[in-house]
């Protein structure tokens, strides 16, 4: 079950653009630079610049705005493209701005022919105390009246690599004295001697985001450039560079709010140092908010699609609870996924008046809300295993489950009543010893006594060895007037690993196939560690939560 695409203020937007005639068709693009693996963060960017272009029947680009050779590699560029096609969009155009260098140079040099640029030789440390503050304008540079011709030549020379990194950028001559900081001459070009992971070596300076970005959605003929809301004080130099490049086609940038979520860093800078530092297992860990994270977790497109739709889009920031993502994927696997049986933490139970030799068969739903899914066939015999906390020696009061003296339903089977407990050297109980009443076969239609304990178990001959990985939040929540690092508040039992049994039906699953374990919650099977010798499940999460959407 997934959740309708719903109304927004852009498309509101782009409904009146298409009515007044402002434009006649649509083009939006997802622009992730690639330097690190996609975040849910994004899926909320890409489900939006997908659906907006596709409800007004346009185009939708995915564009690497790989404008900073430094920090970006191929292995992200491959990531995030099966990133986006695995949440259910596909491209019309697959982009690189990298490949619109020499059409950004070009566009440079006529701003430096307009006298609209210059070469200026400060520091980096110099231009910005030179910028000035929200109270004070800023300086003029020094090199900011060098002519057009002397311009010219230096901005070619910096581009032939005669000069070092750091040593002069190319600056827009706007207006030192702007109320807004982002038109205080900013910078266009810097020089950078590093490899491009698509250019090589062609290139020694790059052109910086402000610059870059306006260009490539001109270029491509983007009509609505939608980006996050602290991109709101670059619109009027993205205008300008627009409109002073001479660009033909007109993009508009429209903001609006990121997603923040509850125990969840959601910056590729602060994800890439849990990888680098292996607080994690790599991008991929279950534990990550990264699209990989959550598809090796067991999160569905569907779920997390339907997850944007409800949180849907507008300019005011908020921060949504991280339950609401479990939310969704729990409605999602609810009718889908089969139901069975796994015992994470077995304790072995002899049904000492059940015959030796025999093993007779059960029948159950695979998913008891969902009929059509068929049904199962269970193996039961003299000895099983159930949940270790299924039984207490000395149980306080409203304790239903097993202990001493007290009948319990076992799931899909009979009641069974504990007679004796096996305790090892230490104490510990190792064995119970329970007797079975025939009649109370499920679906027998007993009804002589009842009991009010069911408890889940697996047979012991036949059941399936599996480990079996829980995860916790990563991120322990901080105050808001907490300015402590975020690696200071990393939850150290955020995994914790354990090793039981599965019904011997599922004993040949695939990576990536998903189940309901009946009381534990929603498994995945890992599609790295798990092996048909060795299954490994990771609960992508448990059953129940205090969760409620407000509708
Ligand atoms: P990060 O801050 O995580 O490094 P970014 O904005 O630098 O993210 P980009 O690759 O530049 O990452 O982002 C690609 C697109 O995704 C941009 O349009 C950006 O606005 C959007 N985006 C990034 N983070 C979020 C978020 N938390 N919520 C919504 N959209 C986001
Ligand atoms: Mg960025």
């Amino acid at each position: 079950m997934e959740n309708k695409p719903s109304s927004n203020f852009l498309k509101n937007i782009v409904n009146e653009d298409l009515k007044s005639g402002n434009v006649d068709h649509i083009i939006t693009r997802f622009p992730p630079e690639p330097n690190g693996y996609l975040h849910i963060g994004h899926a909320k960017s890409i489900i939006l610049n997908f659906e907006l272009a596709d409800e007004f029947k346009g185009k939708t680009n995915l564009r690497f705005d790989d404008t900073n050779p430094v920090k970006e590699d191929t292995e992200y560029v491959e990531s995030i493209k099966e990133d986006v096609l695995w949440l259910g969009y596909e491209w019309d155009n697959l982009f690189f701005a990298s490949d619109y260098f020499e059409e950004m140079y070009n566009r440079a040099v006529l701003l430096i022919k307009k006298g609209m640029a210059y070469v200026c030789d400060s520091t980096a440390e110099e231009i910005r105390k030179m910028r000035g503050s929200l109270i004070e304008v800023g300086q003029k540079s020094p090199y900011r009246d060098r002519s057009a011709e002397e311009n010219l030549i230096l901005f070619e020379r910096m581009r032939k690599g005669e000069f070092k990194d750091g040593q002069k950028v190319l600056r827009a001559k706007i207006d030192m004295a702007s109320p807004n900081i982002n038109m205080r001459d900013p910078v266009l070009y810097r020089i950078a001697h590093a490899t491009h992971h698509n250019t090589g070596d062609k290139w020694c300076i790059y052109p910086m985001y402000d610059f870059a970005h306006p260009l490539e959605d001109a270029i491509e003929g983007v009509t609505h450039s939608i980006c996050t809301m602290e991109f709101e004080d670059h619109r009027p130099l993205y205008d300008w560079v627009i409109r002073e490049c001479e660009m033909e086609e007109i993009p508009h940038q429209y903001e609006f709010a990121r997603l923040n979520m509850t125990n969840t860093v959601m910056s590729k800078r602060k994800l890439k140092q849990l990888v680098d530092e292996h607080v994690v297992d790599g991008w991929d860990d279950p534990r990550m908010p990264t699209i990989s994270g959550l598809r090796r977790r067991g999160y569905t497109p569907e779920a997390i699609r339907s997850f944007a739709r409800e949180i849907g889009v507008a300019k005011a920031d908020s921060v949504v609870d991280s339950k609401m993502l479990e939310f969704f994927i729990r409605e999602d696997l609810k009718l889908k996924a089969p139901r069975t049986m796994a015992v994470l933490e077995p304790l072995k139970v002899v049904i000492t008046n059940y015959p030796e030799d025999q093993v007779e068969m059960l029948e159950a739903e695979i998913n008891s809300e969902n009929p059509e899914m068929g049904t199962r066939q269970i193996p039961f015999s003299r000895e099983i295993y159930i949940e270790q906390d299924d039984f207490m020696e000395n149980p306080p009061a409203k304790y239903f489950r097993l202990f001493p003296g007290n009948e319990v339903r076992l799931k899909n089977a009979y009641f069974i009543k504990c007679n004796n407990i096996v305790k090892d050297e230490n104490g510990k109980v190792i064995e119970l010893h329970c007797t079975y009443d025939l009649e109370t076969k499920s679906g027998s239609g007993f009804t002589g006594r009842k009991v009010k304990g069911t408890i889940h178990w697996v047979d012991a001959a036949q059941a399936v060895p599996a480990e079996f990985r829980l995860y916790e939040p990563l991120i322990l929540d901080q105050d808001e007037d907490d300015e402590s690092s975020f690696i200071e508040h990393i939850n150290p039992q955020s995994l914790e690993i354990v090793h039981g049994f599965v019904e011997p039906n599922i004993k040949g699953s695939k990576p990536q196939e998903k189940f309901q374990f009946f009381r534990h919650g929603y498994f995945n099977v890992d599609p790295i560690s798990s092996k048909q010798e060795k299954l490994v499940f990771n609960r992508i999460v448990p059953l129940k939560s205090s969760f409620q959407l407000t509708k």
